[in-house]
């Protein structure tokens, strides 16, 4: 079975096709500037050469279309026609509260994810866009959509209500709903899978450090909080995304720099984050290599983002009575060194102690605790493209 793994946004589209018999990567790739003037499309089959195609894109259609055109190309194409492709599982950043799994895509789930427009005005569209395009240019082949609210549904409610009045809930749905869930769900289970114990039987506090960050609380198997909230905008300091903040701050700047609500929300999403703090780059790399040249404000925004997380950390330490494993995740949180020992320095109270020789490693499943240490520090790279193709071809095999 081959599953063609998409993940739409405004103007981009990355996919995936993955043979499920053995789960490799068949060919990869990303259509960028779609709508834009200078679209082209990157592809890579399997580990050979990636090629680049440049091709007007005006819309998703003309995206998708280039897709299944360079999967086929007689050069650089890795199957002989579309009709190989047997499902297509689509990224779907929210559900709202109406799916907890992942669901086959029908008109009723449309109809579901249309409404949740209002939750995720900047996702939703784009993806839902993307999965219509693909019903026109695939039809009859089964499309199933994985969200990134759904492993969240798990949290209690005491976790998961703000402190408002209780009409705003019912009236709006405002509540923490949580992202990144099928990175944190991957993780949580090759977790498992690592330590050759059921996930059921596990405590773990996946880390998701991105350029959009989260950390959850896995209690076996179930997420019981997580730091993201109605919109990925709560939680840790972000590449460009403020995080937790004192809400009075939102009104006093409105006033203070006479901003539009709009406005307002574009520099706590976009301006703000390690960006805002080091003035300089939303890219770790760049403020790392920048504070190592003895910049303040780069050293600053590496210490506010590693000081956010470490506090998450006992955070959900408390509120599982423990862990067994705290596990680091996405670009950050499997290529720097720096930023996995500063959080977990002086944490021996609760039991972690990581060893700094195995921690100097990049991408690769690993164990970084010290000897002795009560809970496991984990690497464990994400995959959020097979955990997508795998709910798909689990769903379709129904
Ligand atoms: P992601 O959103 O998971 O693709 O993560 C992207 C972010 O990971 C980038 O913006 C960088 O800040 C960070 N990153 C990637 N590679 C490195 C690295 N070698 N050292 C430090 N940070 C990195």
């Amino acid at each position: 079975m081959k599953v063609l793994v998409i993940n739409c946004g405004s103007s981009s589209l990355k996919y995936q096709l993955i043979n499920m018999e053995n789960e490799e990567v068949l060919a990869k790739g990303i259509c960028e500037r779609i709508g834009i003037e200078g679209s082209f499309l990157k592809h890579q089959p399997g580990e050979g050469d990636k090629v680049t195609v440049e091709k007007p894109m005006p819309t998703h259609m003309e995206a998708i279309q280039s897709v299944i055109e360079a999967l086929i190309d007689a050069n650089h194409g890795v199957i002989k026609s579309m009709s190989e492709i047997n499902a297509v599982g689509h990224r779907v950043v929210h559900a709202g509260e109406k799916f907890a799994y992942s669901v086959i895509l029908n008109d009723e789930v449309m109809n579901a994810l249309n409404e949740c427009i209002e939750l995720a005005p900047l996702h939703n569209p784009p993806n839902i866009i993307g999965i219509e395009a693909c019903q026109k240019l695939m039809p009859g082949v089964p499309m199933v959509g994985v969200f990134d609210t759904a492993f969240h549904q798990t949290m209690p409610k005491e976790a998961y209500i703000y402190a408002l009045p209780y009409e705003m809930y019912e009236k709006y749905k405002i509540r923490r709903y949580g992202f990144h869930g099928t990175s944190h769900k991957y993780v949580s289970e090759k977790t498992a899978e690592f330590l050759g114990k059921p996930l059921s039987e596990l405590k773990l506090i996946t880390c998701h450090l991105g350029n959009g960050a989260s950390v959850a609380a896995v209690n076996h198997g179930e997420s019981i909080d997580t730091s993201m909230g109605f919109t990925p905008l709560e939680g840790l300091v972000m590449g460009t995304r403020a995080g937790d903040m004192d809400p009075a701050i939102v009104t006093f700047l409105q006033d203070k720099e006479n901003l539009t609500s709009e406005e307002v929300n574009n520099l706590l999403n976009k301006k703000s984050g390690v960006l805002g703090i080091s003035k300089i780059s939303s890219d770790f790399r760049d403020i790392e290599e920048a504070a190592g040249k003895g910049n303040e404000n780069a050293q600053l925004a590496l210490d506010v983002y590693n000081y956010r997380v470490k506090k998450y950390i006992g955070a959900y330490m408390a509120a599982m009575n423990g862990a067994d494993a705290i596990i680091f995740t996405a670009g950050l949180g499997e290529n720097s060194d720096v930023v996995r020992e500063t959080i977990c320095k002086d944490m021996d109270f609760l039991g972690i102690k990581i060893d700094t020789q195995k921690n100097k490693v990049r991408g690769k499943l690993t164990d970084i605790s010290a000897e002795g240490s009560k809970v496991k520090v984990l690497i464990v790279p994400t995959n959020e493209e097979l955990m997508i193709a795998r709910d798909t071809k689990t769903l379709i095999s129904k």
